[in-house]
Formats: structure tokens, sequence, C-alpha cells
């Protein structure tokens, strides 16, 4: 298979005719050869997108939520096939993958409502005979550069917005997800997208994201990933005042509580902590147990970690899939002599997995790590990959402050039975995301998403949020007086004035 751009409605080579390979991480097998873009490959889709946004823009919004839709439904009918490529892609297990794909459906038909709806204000005025009323205005050109642990799911929570608004899209995905990336688009393109509204480019950030986000005829720039390219790309976007929207990386925390339902807790930890091999930007990397049941917790965790089973995601018993690469598989591991040094042991997992089948790709064991202190960089850096931190506290005015003591504010549980308990942590919680009885991972796209403090820069993805990164409001005041009327300085003396 060979991957290529999609420039201005035509599949393309890159100008420079390199390319680069995709490969399965949990075995090396190659699955695709992907076209390298240059940045005059960046340039063409940006120019192709400026012609296409004119008549997308005029477009009626039904209209083209009609054609998102219909884009749901060939999501929908493809859903099966997207989950197995995608788990060869990235390595998570299938449950997981159709879960990734359904996400990308849910979001496409949500928005698709926005076609009727992306509500303004009209309020009263305060001069007679005088108008007042507020709408939705897009951007231009939308840069979405996605990361490659929700490949297709990430990228419809930016696509979708923008377009249902009037923007037109330059689309580069991560490197280890070229695949779904053009599945997306191919999806798009069958839908009846018209040409140049949707652009994707594949290849390298390092090489290509400086002239994606500096180019001037990018108006904003939606990214998911990292902090530290995050911050790399508000610096670049910032100085030339354009739009940023960033969600970045997290240090995500379930806390125990002595009266919670342990059976309850343990489920939703090992589902938070090593659903996805650990890589989600939500994944669990703190436990914060309460010292009445932390040893109950610790022993029933470890238990558990233990029998995960790790192997190919499209294996029926398969628990636990690869980490997406060589480079990540090392970075996680690398976090164990760490952790040993600072004081923490290693109850669970700290290797490298070799066995048989497994020597071939990128797996690391399910660890639990336990001595854990809050301040330690195993409880205040993201790991992204299977490795949990248990940090024991002695009450919940501790356990929040323990919480909200790393720079990132994504996403936290709480585990308790107690009415009051759950309130206080609602309130205090420093993250964009809080669940009670329930693990850290599961947003639904109906509500916002995204992270307080270091996981971004103040916007949200999904729900009604996202039409606010995407659009710009128009306040818009017609008088129809017939006369100079002065906001603030005319005084209205009689009510019911005549026109
Ligand atoms: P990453 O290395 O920052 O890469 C993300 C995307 O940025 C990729 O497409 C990458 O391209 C591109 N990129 C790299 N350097 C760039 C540059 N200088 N300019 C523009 N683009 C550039 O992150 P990742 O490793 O893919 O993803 C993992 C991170 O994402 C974790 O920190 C995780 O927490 C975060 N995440 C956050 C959320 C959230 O909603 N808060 C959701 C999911 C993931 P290449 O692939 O070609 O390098």
């Amino acid at each position: 298979m060979h991957l290529q751009n999609h420039i201005d409605g035509r599949w393309v080579d890159a100008t420079g005719g390199d390319t680069f390979d995709n490969t399965d991480p949990a075995n090396g097998e190659l699955i695709a050869t992907v076209t390298k873009s240059t940045t005059a490959d960046v340039d063409r889709a940006v120019e192709a997108a400026q012609r296409a946004y004119e008549g997308w823009r005029l477009f009626p919004a039904p209209k083209r939520g009609e054609i998102l839709y219909r884009a749901a439904e060939v999501m929908l009918r493809r859903k099966d096939e997207l989950a197995r490529e995608m788990t060869r892609e990235m390595g998570k297990v299938l449950a997981e993958a159709r879960g990734d794909v359904q996400e990308g459906i849910d979001m496409t038909y949500y928005i698709a409502g926005e076609g009727r709806r992306q509500f303004g204000d009209v309020v009263p005025a305060e001069l007679p005979n005088k108008w007042a009323m507020s709408m939705r205005h897009p951007h231009g050109v939308v840069a979405a550069i996605t990361p490659w642990n929700f490949p297709f799911a990430i990228p419809t929570w930016k696509i979708m917005p923008a377009l249902i608004l009037g923007n037109t899209v330059v689309f580069k995905p991560a490197s280890y997800t070229p695949l779904l990336a053009v599945r997306l688009v191919e999806i798009l393109e069958e839908a009846g997208l018209p040409k140049g509204v949707m652009n994707l480019v594949l290849g390298s950030g390092s090489d290509l994201g400086d002239h994606l986000v500096t180019h001037p005829g990018v108006a904003l720039i939606s990214f998911t990933g990292s902090s530290e390219t995050g911050a790399h790309i508000s610096e670049l976007a910032g100085r030339l005042l354009k739009r940023v929207s960033c969600e970045l990386g997290g240090k995500n925390a379930i806390v125990v509580l002595d009266d919670a339902n342990v059976d309850l807790a343990i489920d939703g930890i090992v589902w938070s902590a090593f659903g996805t091999s650990g890589q989600r930007c939500t994944a669990a990397s703190r436990v914060i147990g309460q010292r009445g049941i932390a040893n109950e917790l610790i022993d029933r965790l470890v238990g558990r970690a233990k029998k995960l089973r790790l192997g190919h995601g499209l294996e029926d018993t398969t628990d636990v899939g690869p980490v997406v690469s060589k480079s990540q598989l090392d970075r996680v591991h690398s976090y164990i002599p760490v952790a040993e040094k600072e004081g923490a042991t290693v109850a669970a997992g700290g290797r490298i997995s070799r066995e048989g089948a497994l020597a071939k790709g990128w797996f690391h064991e399910p660890t639990v790590l336990v001595d854990v202190k809050p301040n330690m960089r195993v409880a205040q850096e993201e790991i992204f990959g299977p490795v949990t931190a248990v940090i024991e506290t002695s009450s919940i005015d501790e356990a929040i402050k323990i919480l909200n003591s790393t720079k990132y504010g994504l996403s936290c549980s709480v585990y308790t039975q107690n009415v009051n308990n759950a309130f206080r942590f609602m309130r205090d919680a420093e993250c964009g995301i809080v669940y009670v009885n329930a693990g850290t991972i599961g947003a639904e796209i109906q509500l916002p998403f995204g992270g307080m403090k270091a996981t971004g820069n103040g916007h949200r993805e999904a729900g009604r949020a996202a039409l606010d990164v995407y659009s710009e409001w128009k306040s818009i005041y017609v008088d129809y007086s017939g006369r100079l009327q002065k906001a603030q300085i005319d005084v209205v003396e009689k009510t019911g004035m005549a026109p």
C-alpha cells in the first residue's frame, strides 16, 4: 500500500519524491509506504484551502451538515475495517480501536446537527429602533495537527467543527498514523466534500510544522499533542497573533477514599491505567489511595496487573497491546530506574517484554509503582505508557492537594460512597474532566473536552465549546431610526417611542 497527500481534491505524491514507512508496532510488519511532504507541499495545500474557502464559507451551513451526515454513515459502514487498520497501525486492542472510530462517528453526527444551529444572540438594543445580534464567522484556513493515540477520533474533533462553521482545512496527522488519516479524508471525499476544502499533508512535524504554523495563509492552528510541541507552536503563532488551540499532556489521578467500593475502583484503575497501553492523554498514571484501604488496593491492583496478557491487539486473548514505537518504549522504560532511584518500588511489571512473538514488537509490562511520594518525577511527569504510581494519603484534603500538585489538569476521578466527599472533590479538583465512581477515561463528545493549567491554553474541544474555537464572534447593530443615535450618550426619556 502507498499513501499519498490529498491536495485540491487529488491524491498526489509529495514534491520531493521521498517516502517513509508505516509499520505495525506489534510485529514490525510493513503496512504502507508514505509520501514524505516538503514545505512546498504545505504551500500547495494551504493555497488550495485558501481558494476553496470563499465557496465553502458561502455554502449554506445546513448543506455542509448534510455532507457530514453522509460522512458519518460511511464511517458506520466501514467501522470494523477502520478499527482493524487502526489496531495494526498504532497497536491499541480491537475493542478500543472500535471505540475510537465510534467516537469519530458520534462527533461527526453531533457536529452535522450544528449545520442547523450555530445559534447567535438577538438581544434588545438600548436605543430605540435599533437591532442588536451576534453571529459566528469562520476563521479561514485551519491547520489541524494531531497525535497518533486517537488517530480517528481526535482528527474528527477538529475537522468536523472547522468544516461546519465554513473553514477549510489542512490536516497534518502524526507520522505514526497516516493510514487512518487517509481513510478519514477518503470518507469525506465520498460524502461529497468539494475539492480543496479538506487537504492532507503527510510527513514529519519537525520538518513541516513551523512552516505550516507560520504560513500567512493559515488563520488558526488546532493542535493536540505533547506540551513541548504545544508550547513551541504557541510561541510561533503568538508572535503572529494567530489563533491557536492546544490540547496537551496530562498526569491524571484516581483518588480512592476509605469509603470506596474497592471492587469498582480496581476495575476503573486497571482500565484507565493500562487501556491503550497507558497512551491516553487521560490515562490514570497516578492512584491516590487513602491509608485505610491502601494495602488492599495495592495487593489487588498488583494481582490484576500481573494477569494482563500482552499481545497483538487483533488477537482476542490480548488485554494490552504494544506501545507505538521503539522510542516510546525506551522513554516509558527509562522511568523505571528513575522511580527506583527516588525510592519507589516496582510492585508489578517494570520490564520490556521480549518473550516469543513479543520480541518483534514494542511491548512493556503493565507496571505498578508503590512507595511513591507526590513530588517524585514518576508522580509529576507524563509517562504515556502502561505505568501507574500509587501514592498513599491520610485524608480527602490531602488527596485533593496531591491531585492538584502537578502542572497538568486534564482528568481525575474519585471513588467514594459519601456524597459530601464527592461534591467537595467535584468542586476542588483542578481538572477539565472529573469522574465520580468511574475511571479517568471515557469522555463523551457532547460535553467540552480539555484541561486546565499546562494541559492546554484555555480552549476546549467537543460539545458546544468546540464551536468557539473554530469561529469568531461578530456583533451586528442595525439602526433603523433614520437618525444618528449615540449609544451610552443619548438619553432615552420616554418608552414606546414612535418609529
Ligand atoms: P507530539 O510529538 O507533540 O506530536 C503531535 C503532532 O505534532 C504530530 O502530528 C507531530 O508530527 C506534530 N509535530 C511535531 N513537531 C511539530 C512542530 N514543531 N510543529 C508542528 N507540529 C509538530 O505528540 P505525540 O507524541 O504525537 O502525542 C502524545 C501527546 O499528546 C501526549 O503528551 C498526550 O498527553 C497528548 N495528547 C493530549 C490530548 C488532549 O486532548 N489533551 C489528547 C491526546 C494526546 P510527527 O508525528 O510527524 O512528529
